[in-house]
Parts: C-alpha cells; structure tokens; sequence
C-alpha cells in the first residue's frame, strides 16, 4: 500500500515536500526550502533526512524557492534522477537555483565572519557549522537532471505511476499535479494543487478545475480571508504613487519571479490610464530581470491583456521608464535618488537581498512608502513591518520606520478563500481523503472546518511535519 508523507508545508506556509512511497517507487512532490523563523535553517538541514538516492524521481509544482529550493541539496546528497516540470518552470529555475546557492553561500560566509568576530570580541564560542546548506555548483548541477513536461501530456516518470500538469494560474509554469498509482488494490488518483492563482488576476491564466482525485493535497495560504478586489487594488497602488512621488520614494519589496512582473503590468496599466503620471521604475533585482525576460518569451501562456499592455508599452517607453539594474555599482546608485522613484527589489519577505539596503535608505523617511503585495510569513522583516514595528534591525542597525506602510491584498498570487473554495467545488465526487497544507496552522485548520462545512468533504485532515498517511 502506497504512503504519503508531509515532509513540509505542515501548518506551515514554506517547504513544500511530499514523499510518496508506492509500491515499486519512491518519489517527491516538490522539494522546498523552509524560509522565515529561527528554526528555518534548522528544518532546511533535517528536511532531507533520509536515502535520496533511493529517490527515482522528483515532480516540481512550480519554481518558487519554497517548492524548488532544496532540490541542490537532495542532488548533493546522492538524487541522481530526473526532475519533471513544465518548460518555463524549468526556465525560472536556470536563474533561480544557482541564485538560492548564492544567498545560501553569502549566509554561510556572514555568519562564519559573524562567530569570529564575536569570538575575538570574547563572546561565542565560535562554533559555527559555516558551510552553506548548498552551492552554486550544486545548484548548476542539479539544473541538468530538469526534463521539461507540457501542460496537459500524460507522463509516465516509472512503471505504474503517471502524471498531468495543469495550469495552477499561480506563476508561470505553475501546475496543478494528476497522479495515478497502479497499486496491488487498483490505480489511485491522486492531486496535488501546488500554489493556486487568483481567478481574474492580471497576467495570469485562472486556475484548471479537476473533476476527480481519490486523495488531494491542497493549499490553504490565505484559506481564511478573502483579498480586495483588483479594481480597488489599482485605486490603492494609484493613491500611493500620486500622494508619495512628488516629495519621496515608493518601495516595492516583490518576489523577483512572477510579483515583480505584475507589479510591472498595473504600473504600466496606470499610466495607460491616465491615473498615474509617467514613472520611473527601478528593478534593482538580476533574478527580476531575468524573470521578466522569460515571462516575456512565453508570452502565448498569458493573458490576453498584458499582450495587449505589452505593445502599449513598447510605444511609449518614456511614459513608463523601466530600467534593470545589474551590478552593485547600478544598485548603490539608486540610494542617491530622494523621489519620484518606484524601487522594486527582491526578497518579497525582505529577508535578503537588495530590498533591504532600500529599506534603509527609504524606510526612516515619512515622505516615503513601502509598499508590501505579497504574503509576509512569521518571523520575517517583511511581516514586523506590516505588524507595525516602529524600529526593525537592519545591518545591525536600528532603522525607525516613518514611511507609510500599505499592505495590498488583490494582486496575491495565491487565491482567497472563495477563490480556494470554487476550485475545491469543481470536484465531482469529494476526494476520499483532503490534506490541507500551505497554510498556517490557525488559517489551515480554520479552512479545513470550512471544507467539511461547506462542500460536505469527508475526512479533511492538517497534517503535522513528518506525518504520513496510507493512501487507500
Ligand atoms: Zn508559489
């Protein structure tokens, strides 16, 4: 009898892992990093605790680091098999793996320089592991074991077992997983919705309903509220820029892979509008910029409007200046700029990268904003600013926060609750057995109530890290 096993994302939102023992073949469902919260590198070192290279392959639902980010580790580790996603999702990871090493590699060092410090300082024992979690050749590595899979074409990765993407409407290249098991007792269905999109969003396709599964793994990120709607979410964003360019700067912490691209298309629908004067946009982010370029490369996935958006904007690239920085040189420059500058950079969470020395320049102003679009998860800088600390650490430095905040809710990429819930009522007969993942833990148990209330699911289960289930 075959066996699942929530290796992550367990009334939690990050780590997205899950070990299917069949009979003939064991697998994973996404392999991803844990972020946020102290204990994060600490799951990071154990998620992986067991035989990879007994692994035979790996299904990834999407390239977000949360889903795909462990991956180089488990190739180090001894996986040496193929790695299945669709053709973009392998474009994305081309950039976004050997980046992942790279802050993994950066961690590693300032943490090392950290302990030494603190032990000529007398404090600390300087005991610090000091190796990163993996490294950017792991990370190039492992890029080779990726074999692309269309949207919709049966696979079959291993005698027994077959699988289908379809369009999650979350980022490009996200898919929702079919997968059949041929067991000693008959063949079991089983659906994995990954991370589900917003219907009616910019860019994005809307998520693929599926009729049947005999046992689904679903997310439930923001399974307990319900997002503004998009036509307020440009009044919000329009708001924002009029009232803050003329005297300061607006500061968009923005996931570089997906976010950053829609971000790019309201700013851009705005001025087309007429309700925003002309901008000028930093992406201060080379994973954006990468990012964007592939978005723009498969553009027959999108939307109809943001094609349409798209030839706007190459007739008027003065309305809407974009301009891509690369180097640290490019980026540092920016800090001189005091207003009229849209600033998007990565990590959405400001956990890392160049947002934060944006937030130090702009944050301790109050005639600027920051301006957060995304889910923020516990532990992270990104959500004590929106909880609204009045002081954060940054650099070790104390930063007062002065600026504006706004957190805008209608451009998640994930769904709200009734966006969660119409996709679960497009299932004909409820699936057996529901695990409600992706969420946490107060938002996937209240969504798991709702389930069994509303759609009459049986058997609607939160499952704890490292639980694991008979699928039959
Ligand atoms: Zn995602």
């Amino acid at each position: 009898m075959a066996e699942l096993t929530f290796l992550g994302a367990a009334a939690e939102v990050t780590g997205s892992c899950f070990l299917i023992a069949a009979q003939r073949t064991r697998f994973l469902v996404d392999c991803g990093l844990f972020q946020g919260g102290r204990d994060a590198d600490d799951k990071n070192e154990a998620a992986l605790d067991f035989d990879a290279g007994t692994l035979a392959f790996v299904i990834l639902t999407h390239a977000h680091i949360d889903h795909s980010g462990l991956l180089p580790r488990l190739a180090a580790r001894g996986f040496q098999g193929p790695v299945y996603a669709t053709a973009p999702t392998v474009d994305l990871l081309g950039a976004m793996l050997p980046d992942s090493a790279h802050i993994q590699e950066l961690d590693a060092e300032w943490a090392r320089e950290r302990a030494e410090r603190d032990v000529r300082g007398g404090r600390g024992s300087g005991n610090v592991a000091g190796a990163p979690l993996y490294t950017v050749a792991d990370a190039e590595r492992c890029l080779r074991q990726l074999r692309a899979v269309e949207y919709g074409k049966p696979t079959q990765p291993a005698p027994g077992v077959r699988f289908r993407f379809r369009d999650a409407g979350h980022i490009l290249g996200s898919a929702v997983v079919e997968l059949w098991l041929d067991e000693p007792g008959g063949t079991r269905k089983i659906v994995f919705s990954g991370d589900l999109g917003q219907p009616g969003r910019p860019v994005m396709a809307d998520p693929t309903p599926i009729p049947d599964a005999d046992v689904l793994v679903v997310e439930s990120t923001y399974g307990d509220r319900l997002h503004r709607t998009l036509a307020t979410t440009y009044d919000e964003i329009a708001h924002v820029l009029t009232t803050t360019l003329p005297r300061g700067n607006v500061v968009i912490p923005a996931f570089a892979v997906g976010r950053t691209q829609e971000i790019l298309h309201v700013l851009a629908d705005l001025v087309r509008q007429g309700r925003s004067p002309g901008l000028t946009i930093f992406v201060d982010s080379p994973l954006a910029t990468r990012a964007t370029e592939i978005t723009a490369r498969y553009a027959a996935l999108l939307d109809r409007e943001s094609r349409d958006l798209a030839q706007w904007q190459t007739q008027h690239r003065d309305r809407v200046r974009v301009l891509f920085t690369e180097t640290p040189q490019e980026s540092k420059a920016i800090n001189a700029v005091t207003r009229g500058a849209v600033i998007i950079a990565a990590s959405g969470m400001c956990e890392g990268g160049r947002i934060r020395h944006h937030l130090r320049h702009n944050l301790g102003r109050d005639e600027c904003a920051v301006v957060f679009t995304g889910f923020q998860a516990r532990g992270t800088l990104g959500r004590q600013i929106v909880d609204g600390a009045t002081r954060v650490r940054l650099f070790g430095a104390d930063v007062a926060v002065r600026a504006t905040v706004h957190t805008i809710g209608g451009l998640s990429a994930h769904g709200d609750q009734a966006a969660l819930l119409q996709w679960l009522a497009g299932f004909r007969e409820p699936p057996t057995a529901t695990y409600v993942v992706h969420g946490e833990r107060e938002t996937a148990t209240g969504f798991a109530q709702l389930v069994r209330d509303r759609l009459h699911f049986p058997a609607v289960i939160v499952p704890e890290r490292g639980a694991h289930y008979r699928i039959d």
